[in-house]
């Protein structure tokens, strides 16, 4: 398998594709959100000279899955996330002032990233897809009713007796105000 992106490679023979298949640790992904079992990624990129000096390019797909967990009823559920990619790689300026206003300038640009090696990891490219895969708030459906706040229930699954005592309280509150009224018009 031929997954260290390597441009003098790319200089030397043209555009190169480079494929990969990784499984990473919860440790490595490093979000909460993800479950022990950590998660998978298929990732493939087609890598070519830029346009800019010493300039290249990757695009590419990548297939993230793995189980996380709701952020609102806290339950694992599978997840699966596909992805299209496009990164400019520039080489690191050296450091000075100038130079320092260039990469600020660069950093804005989102897909830019800067190297020092010439040879990149497929797999620490794979790691930044996951990074991106992975949403904020994590939803198992986006009609999840979450945890009832009162006893904790999954009220997508079960339907606890809290919402029915909650309306109970709410009556019994119109019945005191009608029975004031009755007896303020008795009087
Ligand atoms: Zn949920
Ligand atoms: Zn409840």
């Amino acid at each position: 398998m031929n997954d260290l992106i390597d441009f003098d490679v790319i200089d030397e023979y043209g555009p190169q594709t480079y494929r990969g298949t990784y499984d990473f640790s919860r440790d490595e992904i490093a979000r909460e959100e993800v479950t022990d079992a950590g998660g998978n990624i298929v990732i493939e990129a087609n890598v070519a000279t830029g346009d800019a000096e010493a300039e290249y390019v990757a695009d590419g797909n990548s297939r993230f899955t793995a189980d996380l967990q709701c952020s609102r009823c806290l339950e694992p559920y599978p997840f699966a996330h596909t992805s299209a990619f496009h990164v400019r790689f520039r080489p690191r300026p050296e450091v000075s002032e100038e130079n320092e206003e260039i990469e600020i300038a660069a950093a804005e640009e989102l897909d830019v990233e800067f190297y020092s090696e010439r040879t990149i990891p497929l797999r620490d490219l794979a790691l930044e897809q996951i990074q991106l895969s992975i949403p904020m708030k994590p939803l198992c459906d986006e009609s999840c009713l979450g945890l009832c706040p009162q006893c904790g229930a999954n009220r997508s699954r079960e339907a606890c007796k809290c919402e029915a005592l909650i309306v109970d309280e709410r009556w019994d509150a119109l019945k005191g105000i009608r029975d004031e009224l009755q007896k303020k018009k008795n009087v």
